[in-house]
């Protein structure tokens, strides 16, 4: 048997390193996942993710997560949190459960505090100056411009794969605002006797396509990751193309049950990929007719990561 780690943007490298050495040593998918994730959280350098989040159009930062473990099918997942550490780690802790497995705002947030889950005050000096400089100026933004998920999907030695997500979502969304990310089916998706997805891009584009889930089926139904990945997309490119004059920026990771993966995206769009015999890799992927091409990066610094 072998492991396998896929992440989205650069900001998941060193993510993908700590998932991958612990996967190494034997870890199951879903802890690796979680320290991964947790990694990119944790560090007020990326902007859409946890500390250092984007405000809302209110200044303050509401935090959506969700989990999947791939043999059981359960999840958990939390919408709009404020003022915890964590909300991978909330969101896997709801997925043990039969009932209750997707909570928002003040019901995610007591459930959180009720668990002893670590809480944290997500707004620094450079978000709240970035919110501050912008927040009048909405009708400008192209598309909430600046946001992007960190997705991770594992699969470890026993064959089980997990995916998982973390964002901040829209930059100046409207509070309460909820994107795809903690939706089953369309942020994240995992079946470990087929494979698993996970999106990031504008949720309310990812969300009409429940691109994770397609994904998912497409895999089910024979077609390679890279195949499943790049139709997922583009498809759902080109349908609200045709049907609403255009699409928003969507991007997508998948990962087969052995572990091989996949990318489909209608922008550049950097993702990382680390397994058995493969150390932690950037690679950056770009549309190509109806396909998605991609090549690994030589020069890590030439991609930027908000
Ligand atoms: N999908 C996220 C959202 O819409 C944002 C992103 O991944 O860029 O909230």
């Amino acid at each position: 048997m072998s492991w396998s780690v896929l992440s989205t943007w650069k900001m998941s490298l060193e993510g993908c390193r700590i998932a991958a050495q612990q996967l190494a040593k034997g870890a199951t998918a879903a802890d690796a996942l979680v320290a991964g994730i947790e990694n990119v959280e944790d560090n007020p350098k990326f902007c859409s993710v946890g500390f250092g989040g984007l405000p809302a159009r209110d200044g303050h930062v509401y935090l959506d997560g969700g989990f999947m473990d791939g043999d059981t099918l359960r999840f958990g997942a939390v919408g709009s949190i404020e003022g915890f550490r964590s909300p991978i780690r909330i969101a896997r802790s709801l997925s043990v459960y039969k009932f209750n497995n997707f909570l928002v705002g003040q019901g995610a947030e007591a459930y959180a505090k009720a668990h002893g889950f670590e809480a944290r005050d997500n707004r620094t000096s450079k978000s709240q100056a970035r919110w501050e400089a912008e927040k009048d100026h909405t009708q400008d933004l192209v598309s909430y411009d600046g946001h992007d998920t960190v997705c991770f999907l594992t699969r470890d030695d026993a064959g089980t794969s997990c995916a998982g997500v973390s964002t901040s979502g829209l930059f100046l969304k409207e509070p309460g605002r909820v994107g795809d990310s903690p939706v089953i089916g369309s942020g994240f998706y995992a079946d470990s006797e087929i494979g698993s997805a996970a999106a990031t891009g504008v949720g309310e584009e990812i969300m009409k396509g429940a691109l994770s889930h397609t994904a998912v089926l497409y895999m089910k139904a024979g077609f390679t990751a890279q195949q499943a990945a790049e139709r997922a997309v583009l498809e759902l490119d080109a349908a609200l193309t045709r049907r609403n004059g255009s699409c928003n920026a969507i991007s997508l990771i998948a990962m087969d049950r052995d572990g091989k993966f996949g990318v489909g995206t209608n922008i550049v769009f950097p993702f990382v990929y680390a397994s058995d015999t493969q150390e932690p890799t950037l690679y950056l992927a770009q549309r190509d007719g109806m396909r998605t091409v991609y090549e690994a990066v030589t020069d890590i610094d030439s991609v930027v990561q908000d």
